[in-house]
């Protein structure tokens, strides 16, 4: 018997609170808060979201627990989920009605379709087209464009690596798409050094080692995502070298992402082999670093102008400077601030943004405020490194935010003035004092400046807000 409307959408709302990451139960918040369940018509649970965003976000985060939930219904179920009341305001009013983003589906059938064997292999949203170059990622987009012209002829291997969610995996298949756009004839191979592992596993108590090897060394383009997973497994790494040597002799094109460079790979305390850690390092080894501001600011307009909202420059400024390091955490604030916005029917305003990052913040800080927390924060805020946070150039743009750090520094931690002065590159105490001073002056006779320094003050202290 099929459950009732309420037995059904309670099954589905425990499942999807049950994943406890903190972002995932505020996606999870936003989601329970959007969609009503309606009715059950025939075979199909039909559900209603207050927006088209709202339904579009639903259907991209969690279609699958859904259709898991509903295929264990005796019989299965489907389900519709349609949009209340319209799109939210503040779509651009020439804009024809389509949703504000794209479900994956209708991207798909917008995409020239590749050979069949390629089926599920690429994201197709990670082309170089939706790629946003900025100064952190320039010199890698720019290798990663010319092999996907020239594959095998200008730089092998290509070795990009880089912290979690600084497009990594966007550019390296952003190269498998476009050779394949170029050529549907290249044989390309895409996958995670995981996977390779496992299929190489596989093949060996298969007893079919030998068409594994003959599959990964006849291909013309080989895209090896997150390979610091093979250091320390000695077999994989063994074929890995292999196939690496068979497919380089013949100029075929390899490209491998890490979280380090060839050299400092290690996994459960156990180093990439040498002799792999050098082949690695022979053809161009490039790096994605975090975005700065202008980066962030671009990444953002790019996001509002896909979801075809309009967001004013001001609150993208805010939101780049509030939003800290990774670009997945950029569009994921993005993303956050577009939904509460549908939610609550509002405009997208100041405070919107500071509710939205009240939470991220909060997660980033690890509820620890300490004096390298603070440097870190407030070099982020004005955009500089930490380096010239603590070094000794005295250029206006490094000695206000060297001295509000100082002054945080004095508010939010138990440090002694001395004690902070040592953590600023080994500055004595009066230098100390005398900053905090500088500060408090400038807080009364500046309202603007009083302002931003509340603002950087709740950026490093998100708890009390
Ligand atoms: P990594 O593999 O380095 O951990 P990803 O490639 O998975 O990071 O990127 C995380 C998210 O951020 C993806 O949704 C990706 O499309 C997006 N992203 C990363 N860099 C850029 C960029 N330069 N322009 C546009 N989107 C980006
Ligand atoms: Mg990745």
């Amino acid at each position: 018997m099929i459950s009732s409307l309420d037995t059904l959408w309670n099954k589905i709302t425990t499942e999807i609170q049950a994943d406890g990451s903190r972002q995932n139960q505020a996606h999870s918040k936003i989601f329970l808060s959007s969609i009503t369940p309606a009715a059950i018509e025939g075979d199909h649970l039909v559900m209603e979201a207050t927006s088209d965003f709202c339904r579009d976000l639903c259907e991209k985060r969690y279609a699958d627990v859904i259709t898991r939930i509903l295929n264990s219904e005796k019989p299965a179920l489907k389900y519709r989920l349609v949009t209340k009341s319209g799109r939210f305001g503040q779509i651009k009013p020439e804009q024809p009605a389509i949703p504000a983003f794209k479900t994956d589906d209708e991207a798909v059938k917008t995409v020239k379709a590749f050979p069949a064997k390629y089926d599920g292999m690429f994201n197709n949203k990670y082309t170089f087209d939706s790629f946003v170059v900025g100064k952190s990622n320039q010199f890698a987009y720019a290798v990663c464009h010319a092999v996907s012209q020239n594959p095998g002829n200008l730089h092998n291997p290509v070795f990009i690596y880089g912290g979690v969610g600084l497009g990594k995996t966007h550019l390296i298949q952003a190269i498998g798409q476009e050779l394949l756009h170029k050529n549907p004839k290249a044989r390309i191979a895409y996958l995670s050094s995981e996977a390779f592992t496992n299929e190489f596993i596989d093949s060996i108590k298969d007893k079919k080692t030998e068409a594994f090897r003959a599959k990964y060394r006849k291909i013309d383009l080989l895209l090896i995502d997150d390979i610091q997973f093979i250091a320390g497994k000695g077999s994989t790494q063994e074929e890995f070298f292999h196939t690496f040597n068979e497919l380089f002799q013949q100029k075929k094109q390899i490209v491998l992402t890490s979280d380090n460079p060839p050299g400092k790979i290690q996994r459960g305390g156990e180093s990439l082999e040498e002799r792999l850690a050098s082949r690695f390092g022979m053809g161009v080894v490039v790096d994605v670093q975090l975005p700065d501001l202008e980066m962030r600011a671009a990444l953002l307009k790019k996001f509002a102008s896909k979801s075809m909202v309009e967001v004013s420059d001001e609150i993208i400024m805010y939101l780049a400077q509030g939003v800290v390091s990774h670009i997945r955490d950029v569009e994921g604030a993005f993303n956050s601030v577009l939904a509460f916005a549908g939610i609550m029917k509002k405009p997208i305003s100041k405070d919107l943004v500071d509710q939205v990052l009240k939470d991220m913040l909060r997660e980033n800080s690890g509820g620890k405020i300490g004096i390298p927390w603070i440097q870190k924060r407030v070099a982020e805020f004005y955009d500089i490194s930490e380096e010239e946070m603590n070094g000794k150039r005295r250029s206006q743009n490094l000695v206000l935010p060297r001295q509000v750090a100082m002054r945080l520094c004095q508010i939010l931690t138990d440090a002694s003035l001395n004690q902070i002065g040592q953590k600023f590159g080994g500055r004595d105490h009066t230098t100390v004092m005398h900053s905090c001073e500088k500060v408090n002056r400038k807080i009364k006779q500046e309202k603007a400046f009083a302002e931003e320094f509340e603002r950087i003050r709740r950026f490093v202290d998100p708890e009390k807000q």
